[in-house]
């Protein structure tokens, strides 16, 4: 018999092995700044292949440092996908910085490279280049970063990976936040991301200096090091703050459970990519647009977006969760909510990302998905679809 209780539409999963790991530092005498979140950092990069990491206490605070680090204040421009949680935009506007969208392409649902070269080419013509962007590689499936490189390299724009969904994705074989074609990559580890810290988040770069920077802003401004300060010290005690910080620090506690989560994040991605699988194997013949299939990219299958073609949204939306099943809705367009309007914006500014959140649902996947979970939500759908 299927179990009548809730399939919700993303999950952690926590292991024995994870809460052993938690409960070890909680026994030790640091709970905070001992061994753990530089062990964390090293497993990050060992992992994805990149130079330098700093892990932060939210994907959010990793955002704002790396706009930091980049020095964007007031007077520059950011632009970003409207396809996105707000955190990708607002990132920006915490530094002072003003915010602008390039639309997605309706297939990807990330960034459209030809979208945001005519973008550049105007904003060229206008004086108004933006001084960095975020692109958002949209529920675990890598945005065409050769291409953006290209783009933005020649016009010297930094470009930042919010890879709060892509995790365990790759990109031309090689894994998501090696930073080649970028300054530097965000994840997030909330619970419904790839693995989890409950709250967390790192910055990821292959260059010192920026990660120098997220270092500092992330602790206060603060630094311990000799050779960073100005002047001499007045004793071993001696710190200086050389810049306005944050206290955006990841606890030890938290970093225990991350070492513990990525040990498992091939496990978990290996179980999203069966599920996406079975659900695209069973869905084809449905009026639904499925997502792309990323091959030889390989998406870390955040989420997975069916878009109606020919029925109403919402009704089907109500109808799933009668059925128990937690569909979900990504995203709200971030030029849509309220605080955007009030900035300028208007919710036909950038048509595809609207077109897209007005037919999307987000599906059931998770790495504990269970089979019988999955059947059931696959013949929800086909009764309601027919
Ligand atoms: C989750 C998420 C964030 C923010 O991460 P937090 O760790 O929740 O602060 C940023 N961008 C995107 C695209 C996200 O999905």
């Amino acid at each position: 018999m299927i179990s009548d209780a809730k399939i919700p539409y993303g999950k952690h999963s926590i292991s024995q092995t994870d809460i052993d790991a938690v409960v070890e530092v909680l026994e030790t005498q640091y709970l905070t700044q001992g061994t753990q979140v530089p062990a964390f950092e090293k497993a990050i990069c060992d992992y994805v292949g990149a130079k330098h990491c700093v892990a932060v206490n939210s994907g959010t605070s990793g955002l704002h440092v790396a706009c930091l680090a980049l020095g964007i204040g007031q007077g520059d421009i950011v632009w970003t996908s409207p396809n996105s949680f707000a955190a990708s935009a607002n990132c920006a506007l915490y530094c002072g910085a003003s915010v602008d969208f390039v639309d997605i392409d309706p297939l990807s649902r990330n960034m459209c490279p030809i979208k945001l070269e005519e973008k550049l080419h105007s904003a060229q013509q206008l004086n108004a280049l933006p001084k960095a962007i975020v692109v958002v590689h949209f529920a675990g499936a890598s945005c065409d970063m050769q291409t953006i490189h290209a783009l933005c390299a020649p016009l010297n724009i930094a470009v930042i990976e919010d890879a709060a969904h892509a995790l365990g994705a790759t990109y031309h074989n090689k894994p998501v936040g090696n930073c080649e074609f970028s300054d530097m990559a965000v994840f997030s580890f909330h619970p419904v991301k790839s693995i989890t810290t409950a709250e967390g988040g790192a910055i990821v770069t292959n260059k010192q200096a920026l990660a120098d920077a997220c270092a500092l802003f992330a602790k206060h401004g603060i630094t311990r090091e000799l050779d960073k300060m100005q002047g001499e010290p007045h004793g071993p005690w001696y710190y200086q703050q050389l810049v306005l910080g944050y206290n955006y620090r990841l606890s030890d506690v938290h970093a225990a459970l991350g070492i513990s989560q990525l040990k498992r994040l091939d496990d978990f991605i290996a179980k999203r990519r069966a599920a996406a699988d079975y659900y695209v194997k069973k869905l084809r013949d449905l009026p639904v647009q499925l997502p792309l299939s990323t091959s030889p990219d390989s998406s870390a299958w955040h989420l997975f977006m069916i878009e109606l073609k020919a029925h109403d949204r919402p009704q089907i939306f109500k109808q799933l969760h009668e059925h128990n099943i937690a569909v979900n809705v990504h995203y709200i367009p971030i030029h849509c909510h309220p605080y955007y309007q009030s900035l300028g914006f208007k919710a036909n500014d950038f048509p595809n990302a609207l077109s897209f959140y007005e037919n999307a649902i987000t599906l059931p996947l998770f790495a504990d998905f269970q089979q019988e979970e999955q059947d059931k939500v696959v013949s929800v759908l086909k009764d309601l679809l027919k």
